[in-house]
């Protein structure tokens, strides 16, 4: 490898693959990604769809150190190798070391990564190019892929603060005065320096000016959304990154790029689209907007005014004794207690029981896509247990025990209920139709929207108040207790 590397440094135009066979790795390459997303959308596959993901892009990097675009110019094989072995480290370290809750931060700045990478790689073929007659194609995609790689780098990097939640960035205000204005301003002029550089493309402070803009116009569209909508705006930057890559592609006139780009800027929509469904709302409003009470909706005492019941871990494993199935619905304070093992230990206690246990898995529990089929599955619980919604709503009517876990908004029955409701139109699991229901969180206080449930307080319902694990670990000790 380091020899033919060598022998193509020397950049005296023999290159070992032709213009048809690189094309033709190229085309192996993306087959590979295609099968790579395929095998992403189920848990069972991910792993294999990511080893062929990550071996298409091998052989896309081969094809490309060893086609003729690498032949024209002399290159140092020393670099290549060392930024391989960079970004081998970087991307073992943080897969080994990065916790499952930290999965969206990950995600971020990799994406912001992806975004930067398309900007320099246009930037370095806009300077290459200076002097030499540049196609308006060619102009345009450098512009574009400057201005949405930068876009999303900077709108990355700030996903990835808010994700991390620091305390004492809390103090800055996330809104700024006239900032619909400003962003509208910010567009339109990197736009505009976009024209500029297709006019002037022998200037580099086009493409700079190009970049700048881009980049405050990213800080400015991502400072003002809520941490909890970030994983929306995750989804919608990688379809970004996508779109740079893409537009990077048609820069270098690389086809692999800009099939790979394509792909995950298609499957980034696509992905952004199912959550805003998910949650019924537009994605201006996961944007632009907040969500949150309304000031006409009904308060707490309206809704919780001595009608709740609460339960101890003694009285709940009384519920199971002649139950014969059972749902767990797992929400955001399941991740936040991190209770995926000891809720694992608990379906092995009722199966042995003779109690068929599910578990009902909403679009958007919790803060990411997936989220909770990630924690599941790292608990090693069966797929198969694992319900879509629309799968087992029809069913809570069978359910002896609904059993849910750190999940608010999303078996809060107003969304079906309350037209003027924030959460109005929401998709929810109707677990209120099941025979009983367990809630098990530290309090009464609303979850990500805001707003009351009335669910904690209807008559089949028992709340068990404590954290999500220690809860459920002392419920298993009575069960083990009562075996
Ligand atoms: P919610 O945010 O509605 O509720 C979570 C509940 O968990 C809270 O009421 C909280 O109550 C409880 N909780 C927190 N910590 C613990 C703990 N340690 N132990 C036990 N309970 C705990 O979560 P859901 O999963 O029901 O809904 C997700 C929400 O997030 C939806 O509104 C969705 O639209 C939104 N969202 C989801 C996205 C995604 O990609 N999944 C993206 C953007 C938004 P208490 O404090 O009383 O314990």
């Amino acid at each position: 490898m380091i020899g033919a590397l060598t022998t193509l440094a020397a950049g005296d135009g023999t290159a070992i693959l032709g213009r048809q066979g690189s094309d033709v790795v190229y085309l192996i390459a993306s087959i590979f990604f295609i099968l790579g997303i395929k095998g992403l959308t189920h848990p069972r596959t991910a792993v294999r769809g990511n080893q062929f993901g990550a071996f298409g892009m091998l052989l896309a990097v081969l094809a490309t150190v060893l086609g003729p675009a690498a032949a024209g110019h002399a290159f140092d094989p020393t670099m290549i190798v060392i930024g391989i072995a960079i970004g081998a480290v970087i991307g073992g370290l943080a897969a080994i070391r990065v916790q499952m809750t930290g999965m969206p931060q990950m995600v971020a700045i990799f994406n912001g990564f992806g975004g930067i990478a398309s900007a320099f790689v246009a930037g370095g073929a806009f300077l290459l190019a200076i002097g030499t007659e540049m196609s308006l194609q060619g102009n345009i995609a450098i512009g574009v892929s400057g201005m949405i790689g930068s876009v999303t780098f900077t709108g990355s990097i700030v996903a990835f603060f808010k994700l991390l939640d620091l305390r004492s960035l809390r103090k800055f205000p996330s809104a700024i005065p006239g900032q619909r204005f400003l962003n509208a301003l910010l567009f339109l002029g990197a736009i505009a320096a976009c024209v500029w550089l297709v006019q002037d493309s022998e200037n580099t402070t086009t493409y700079w000016t190009v970049c700048a803009l881009a980049a405050v116009l990213g800080v400015t569209l991502t400072t003002p959304i809520g941490g909890a909508d970030m994983p929306v705006v995750i989804a919608l930057l990688n379809s970004y990154s996508g779109l740079a890559a893409a537009a990077t592609g048609f820069v270098i006139d690389n086809n692999v790029l800009i099939v790979s780009g394509s792909l995950v800027g298609a499957s980034g929509v696509i992905l952004t689209a199912i959550m805003c469904k998910a949650m019924n709302r537009s994605l201006p409003n996961v944007i632009f907007g907040k969500l949150g009470p309304s000031a006409d909706g009904p308060s707490a005492d309206d809704v919780y005014g001595g009608k709740v019941k609460s339960a101890s871990p003694d009285e709940v494993a009384m519920l199971f004794d002649g139950a014969q199935r059972v749902v767990i619905v797992p929400g955001y304070g399941m991740a936040v207690a991190q209770a995926q093992h000891t809720v694992r230990d608990l379906t092995n206690l009722l199966e042995a029981m003779d109690i068929t246990v599910e578990f009902a898995i909403h679009p958007v529990a919790g803060r990411m896509p997936g989220h909770m089929n990630v924690l599941l599955a790292e608990a090693d619980i069966d797929y198969d247990k694992l319900k879509e919604m629309d799968e087992i709503n029809p069913t809570f009517g069978q359910v002896d025990v609904a059993l849910v876990i750190g999940a608010n908004d999303v078996v809060n029955p107003v969304a079906r209920t309350d037209p003027n409701s924030p959460i109005a139109g929401m998709p929810i699991l109707d677990v209120d139709k099941a025979r009983t229901v367990v809630v098990v969180k530290r309090s009464l206080s609303p979850g990500f929207a805001g707003i009351p449930n009335p669910l904690f307080a209807m008559d089949n319902t028992y709340m068990m108040f404590g954290d999500g694990k220690k809860a459920i670990m002392e419920l298993n000790a009575v069960l083990k207790e009562n075996a």
